[in-house]
């Protein structure tokens, strides 16, 4: 334990959040529950897994899948099997299985 330490405090782990309109994702420390804020457009952001990878920027039809996913109530944790690719997948994905329990953000 160094005197140094301060800003590490394990109690304070950074989440990733993400906006989706504005295409970026960003680390906060988790705030609850007071949701994370946008950066650029201020808008409540919604928290992911840290597993997620946000696309490039200009990359328009994985923030779209992306935006769905979520609108869908998926947040990027373990499922069985993998994420879809594409758009088209993410669809397919959507229609057939429901969300992992979102409410396993308590630890
Ligand atoms: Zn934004």
């Amino acid at each position: 334990m160094g005197g140094n330490s301060l800003r590490l405090d394990p109690g304070v782990s950074k989440m990733t959040y993400v906006c989706a309109p504005c295409r970026r994702s960003f680390k906060h420390p988790r705030v609850a529950p007071h949701p994370a804020a946008c950066p650029d457009c201020a808008v409540e952001a919604v928290l992911v897994s840290h597993k997620f990878k946000p696309p490039r920027r200009d990359n328009l039809r994985q923030w779209k899948k992306v935006a769905l996913l979520l609108r869908a109530g998926f947040r990027f944790e373990s499922v069985d099997g993998c994420y879809p690719r594409t758009l088209m997948d993410a669809r397919e994905f959507i229609a057939t299985r429901s969300p992992p329990s979102i409410q396993r953000a308590k630890q």
